[in-house]
């Protein structure tokens, strides 16, 4: 789960991770009263940030106002500040994370202006390989990690924690020096990258992301802030599931994950239909060999009923990008015939308008198909999955050109 950047802020505050002050705003008015607050307490520059869930915000543009500035502005004045506001809120801000439909922009955060020294990149995640919490760090602040780690590798500095040991200074340190800092300023990263190691672990989050942190004079702070949490873990901290925005959800992960369907949309135009994460990848992967891309992953899981499935086709179906769509089923806890059902049942529901090819192995596979082929829909059958991913790719294509 993500959250926004000033409730991200707000945590990071709340282990001691110093942030510069801030307010967020849910209307222009906020807007304008979270300035004069700031002022009140001495801010004479001010920041307004746009709140949605991507990052790149800064260097993105507004849909209505494509030659203007992005959704990070720096104002002089409370005048300036209402002027930043009304040109974001309830606008489509469009950066290189959101694609090009851009996110609407409901929340804004006003925040105190930054004399910057430097900028520097630091993320915490969890590496999968070594099975560590590892700290990244670079030179390069502000800049993509991706792009880094292409162009100019040796410009990051990984350090791994031990679980058992937790951070020690020793870690913090060699993050530090990674960052080349030195004297008080290394000083106080220290104890900013051991505050950040306990959120991270604390609160069960996936990624910490700080782009940039900064220096102001011998002082280390987080400017921006993106924390991801695992939500298999969320059960245990009530407070961070409260901070959910479903507004900034995919419509069709949140009905998929109320239906226990999992479900990631993707840029291709191939939706798929399949039971068993191994296999949807497996499935997917055999797409890209014949050509093809994938619209999204989908796992209906193990004991889907005739009506989950419907779910997970009108799902499909919704996204405009699919051209075709496979739906490759092994019955065994889940039988063929009622994943039938439940295409027939969804197909003739939506009035299907794209080629469906359907691949059915396992349990009650011949009543599966019979129905299927009982039921009067477009429905091209394949054999095996080689031959599945062949006449989607095929059919996709032609469809596409049609
Ligand atoms: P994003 O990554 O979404 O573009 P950031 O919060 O990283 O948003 O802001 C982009 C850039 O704007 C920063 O790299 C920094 O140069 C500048 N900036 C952001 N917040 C402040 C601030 N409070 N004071 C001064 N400059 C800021
Ligand atoms: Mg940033």
């Amino acid at each position: 789960m993500n959250i926004h950047e000033y409730q991200a802020k707000d945590l990071l505050k709340k282990y001691d991770v110093a942030v510069p002050a801030g307010i967020p705003a849910m209307s222009v008015d906020e807007a304008v009263k979270a300035a004069e607050q700031l002022a009140a307490s001495g801010t004479t520059l001010f920041v307004v940030k746009a709140q949605i869930h991507a990052g790149g915000r800064g260097a993105g543009h507004f849909k209505d106002n494509p030659e203007g500035k992005g959704g990070v502005r720096l104002c002089k004045t409370i005048d300036d500040v209402r002027a930043a506001a009304e040109a974001m809120m309830n606008k489509v801000l469009v950066t290189k994370q959101t694609g090009p439909e851009g996110k609407e922009v409901q929340r804004l955060y006003v925040t105190d202006g930054v004399d910057i020294d430097q900028e520097y990149y630091c993320s915490v995640v969890l590496d999968r390989a070594s099975a560590k919490v590892t700290f990244m760090v670079s030179t390069e602040g502000g800049m993509d990690i991706e792009e880094v780690a292409h162009e100019n590798p040796d410009a990051i500095t990984k350090v791994a924690i031990d679980p058992d040991a937790g951070i020690t200074d020793a870690d913090a340190g060699k993050i530090a020096d990674g960052l080349k800092f030195e004297g008080a300023t290394k000083a106080n990263a220290i104890t900013f990258f051991k505050n950040l190691y306990k959120v991270y672990v604390d609160l069960d989050a996936t990624i910490v992301e700080i782009n940039p942190l900064i220096t102001v004079g011998d002082e280390v702070m987080a400017l921006d802030a993106k924390m991801n949490f695992d939500e298999n873990a969320l059960f245990r901290h009530p407070d961070v599931a409260e901070l959910r925005d479903e507004t900034e959800e995919d419509a069709n992960e949140k009905i998929a994950k109320d239906n226990e369907l999992s479900y990631v949309r993707l840029d291709g135009n191939i939706g798929c239909m399949v039971n068993g994460a191994g296999l949807a990848m497996a499935t997917m992967d055999i797409i890209k060999l014949y050509g093809g891309e994938p619209a999204n992953f989908l796992d209906v899981g193990g004991g889907a009923t005739a009506e989950r499935v419907t779910v997970a086709f009108k799902i499909i179906l919704s996204d405009p990008n699919v051209k075709g769509i496979l739906v490759n089923i092994f019955g065994g806890i889940m039988k063929c015939d009622v994943i039938a059902q439940g295409v027939i049942a969804a197909a003739k529901e939506v009035d299907l308008s794209v080629p469906l090819v359907v691949r059915l192995e396992g349990t009650n596979v011949e009543k599966g198909k019979e129905l299927m082929a009982a039921s009067g829909l477009p429905i091209i059958a394949a054999d095996n999955l080689d031959d599945a991913a062949q006449k989607v790719v095929q059919a996709t294509k032609q469809a596409e050109a049609a």
